[in-house]
């Protein structure tokens, strides 16, 4: 199938629960990863534009779910990045029942794109991103970032020691916003699932 056209995304809305998301239909792959793995460059890369992932880190909207429309029907999301150390223990918890709520009643979310820098090995969140997509069926992709920053041997080692031990529903690819390293990549990712209205 030939790659959507990511560069004419438009930020849409922001929510800070389900009732706030756009209707759920259509469909719609939504992003997520710690806090600094590289998110909003690669959002940046994938649709080559910078004002988008500024929306997202606008005061007040890194907490948000931010929805990005491609067209009527297809939309990008950027899941609030997780991790932030200065967050209050009461308001993390919010997120993430507001996260699980978006992840597991949202019908027309297609798969998930797990963004981990690639220089170090998954943390607990990306594990239960990982299990998640296991557990629920949830297509998941996950994007090993900032791979500039690896030697070519060290970039293959990552990937193959994450993909030995990815569950069926998983996938994983080496990206680089930098150096464009994997972008075409995850535009057809992204096709064959939105593609699937
Ligand atoms: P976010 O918090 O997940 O949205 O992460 P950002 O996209 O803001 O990136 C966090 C930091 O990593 C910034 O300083 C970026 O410049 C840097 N960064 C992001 N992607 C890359 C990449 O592909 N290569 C390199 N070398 N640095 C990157």
């Amino acid at each position: 199938m030939k790659p959507l056209n990511f560069q004419i995304a438009r930020f849409t809305i922001s929510a800070s629960n389900l009732a706030q998301c756009p209707p759920d239909q259509g469909a719609e792959v939504a992003f997520c990863g710690r806090s600094n793995a590289g998110k909003s460059s690669a959002i940046n890369a994938l649709t080559g534009q910078n004002s988008l992932a500024r929306t997202s880190k606008t005061p007040g909207r890194t907490r948000l779910i931010n929805f990005f429309g491609l067209d009527d029907s297809r939309r990008l999301v950027d899941l609030p990045g997780y991790g932030y150390a200065k967050v209050p223990l009461s308001i993390k918890e919010h997120w993430r029942q507001h996260l699980d709520a978006y992840l597991t009643c949202r019908s027309c979310l297609k798969g998930l794109v797990l963004l981990i820098d690639s220089r170090h090995p998954p943390k607990p969140f990306d594990e239960m991103m990982i299990n998640w997509s296991a557990e629920s069926g949830l297509p998941l992709h996950i994007l090993l970032t900032k791979s500039d920053k690896l030697k070519r041997g060290a970039r293959v080692e990552a990937l193959q020691r994450l993909a030995g031990r990815l569950p069926e529903t998983a996938s994983a690819q080496l990206f680089s916003a930098t150096a464009k390293i994997g972008v075409e990549e995850l535009r057809q990712k992204l096709t064959d699932w939105l593609g699937k209205l």
